[in-house]
C-alpha cells in the first residue's frame, strides 16, 4: 500500500527541510476513489482525508465514521454557497473560502454555531481564468475582510498551473500568508509535495499517490 511510502517521505522531507517530524499534515485526498481503497486507508489506522464535493463526501463519511470513529476531515474543492451549511457540519476544515459571500455565509454559521471550521483562503496564483481562488492582487482585503466579519482564517491555499514549476507559487503562497501574519499554508500535492514542504507547507493533499489514478477526472 503506498500511504506508507508517501508517509515516509513526507518524513524525509521534512527531515531534509530541517523541519520538525509531524509538522506537516498529510491529507489523503479521497475524492471519487472506490470505497475499497478508503477503507483499506482507514485499516491502516489513518484518519485525515480531503474530499472536493460536498454530496460525495456526505455520503460516504458519516458510514465510516459511525464503522472507524471520527476522521479529520478537510473539504479542498469548491464550495457553493447553499451547500456551506452541510459543509460547516461535517467538515474540521474548508480549504476553499475565496469569495465574499462564501466568507459572508460561513460567518453566520460560525454565529449560530458559537465555532467554525478552520477555513483557508484559496488563492489564484497563477491567475488562471478557470480557477477559483482570490486573486494576489485582492488577498490582503479579502483576508482583512474575514476578519472584520469576525472570521477566523487559518491559512492560505493554492493550486499552481498544471505543466509549470509549482515552486515559485508555493514561494509567493508563503509570502502573502507572512506579510498576514496566517500560519497555514495549504500546498503541495503528488507531484510536488516535497517541494511544498521545503517551501513551508502545514497541510500536503494528497490524493492519487496514495489510492492510485481516479477512475475518472472531475
Ligand atoms: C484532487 C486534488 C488534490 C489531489 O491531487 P493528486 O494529484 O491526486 O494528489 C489536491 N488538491 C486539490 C484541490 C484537488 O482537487
Amino acid at each position: 500500500m503506498a500511504l506508507a511510502e508517501i508517509v515516509a517521505r513526507v518524513r524525509a522531507a521534512e527531515a531534509a527541510a530541517g523541519r520538525e517530524a509531524g509538522s506537516v499534515t498529510l491529507i489523503a485526498v479521497s475524492k471519487v476513489q472506490p470505497l475499497d481503497r478508503v477503507i483499506a486507508v482507514l485499516e491502516q489506522g489513518y484518519r485525515c482525508f480531503g474530499e472536493n464535493y460536498v454530496q460525495e463526501a456526505a455520503g460516504k463519511w458519516p458510514d465510516l465514521q459511525a464503522r472507524f470513529g471520527k476522521v479529520d476531515l478537510h473539504m479542498i474543492g469548491p464550495l457553493q454557497t447553499n451547500k456551506a451549511k452541510v459543509a460547516v457540519d461535517l467538515f474540521d476544515a474548508i480549504h476553499s473560502v475565496d469569495r465574499p459571500s462564501l466568507a459572508e455565509k460561513l460567518a453566520r454559521l460560525a454565529q449560530e454555531r458559537g465555532r467554525s471550521p478552520a477555513l483557508y483562503v484559496q488563492v489564484n496564483t497563477g491567475e488562471e481564468p478557470q480557477k477559483a481562488g482570490v486573486l494576489p492582487a485582492d488577498l490582503d482585503g479579502f483576508v482583512a475582510t474575514c476578519r472584520g466579519m469576525d472570521l477566523p482564517v487559518a491559512g492560505l491555499m493554492c493550486i499552481p498551473p498544471e505543466g509549470e514549476d509549482s515552486s515559485p507559487h508555493f514561494a509567493m503562497l508563503a509570502g502573502m500568508a507572512a506579510r498576514n501574519g496566517l500560519g497555514g499554508l495549504s500546498m503541495g500535492m503528488s507531484g510536488d509535495f516535497e517541494a511544498a514542504i521545503v517551501a513551508g507547507a502545514t497541510h500536503i493533499r494528497v490524493g492519487s499517490a496514495i489510492f492510485g489514478e481516479r477512475a475518472y477526472a472531475r
